[in-house]
């Protein structure tokens, strides 16, 4: 069924607690915890503890949900006390999708202004 848990996806796994994270944030719908990698001094990731392969999806599927995954990305930037962040949607191995399991990147804590790619 849509949305269930997936047994081959890590981000399945640190909602399941199989897999451990370092969370900052929780709501009954979404997990926020830091990224494994860190491309900037504070990068996070907020996923809805449902499974869709990625955001477009979960929008799709479940529009409250998404809408709560951005609102926690920005109580997370806030609560990291970023003054300016850049959110990524990740959509596609092509664009370096590399989980498949909806998620948004909050990135911040140096200057982001440069291009995108
Ligand atoms: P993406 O490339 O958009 O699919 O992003 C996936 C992100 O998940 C990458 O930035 C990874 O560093 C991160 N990641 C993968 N496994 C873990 C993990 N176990 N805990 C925290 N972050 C992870
Ligand atoms: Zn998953």
């Amino acid at each position: 069924m849509a949305g269930e848990p997936q047994a081959d996806c890590v981000f399945c796994k640190i909602v399941s607690g199989d897999v451990p994270a370092t969370v900052v944030r929780k709501t009954e719908r979404t997990l926020t915890f830091r990224d494994i990698n860190p491309q900037a001094p504070t990068h996070l990731l907020v996923i809805p503890r449902v499974h869709y392969p990625d955001a477009a999806e979960l929008a799709a599927a479940e529009p409250e949900v998404a809408a709560e995954l951005l609102a926690e990305a920005g109580g997370a930037a806030a609560g990291e006390g970023l003054e300016a962040y850049r959110l990524i949607f990740n959509t596609g191995a092509g664009a370096g999708q590399t989980v498949f399991h909806a998620h948004v990147h909050v990135l911040g804590g140096k200057p982001l202004t440069e291009g995108l790619v």
